[in-house]
């Protein structure tokens, strides 16, 4: 298991979760789909940045 903190592009809240595999070199810069929290709906997020898919904030 693996931390993962990213911020929910829909309300902007700071999230925790815990993805189920360990980020390695080999799949580090990969988006991770997650459910998210902060608003329940499934967003698409890079595992090293913690960016979201289409997040149009900074
Ligand atoms: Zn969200």
């Amino acid at each position: 298991m693996s931390k993962l903190m990213y911020r929910c592009p829909r309300t902007g809240v700071n999230v925790d979760i815990w993805l189920a595999d360990e980020v390695t070199p080999v799949n580090a810069d990969t988006y991770e789909h997650v459910m998210c929290p902060a608003c329940a709906h499934i967003h698409f997020i890079n595992k090293t940045t913690g960016k979201a898919l289409g997040d149009k904030g900074k």
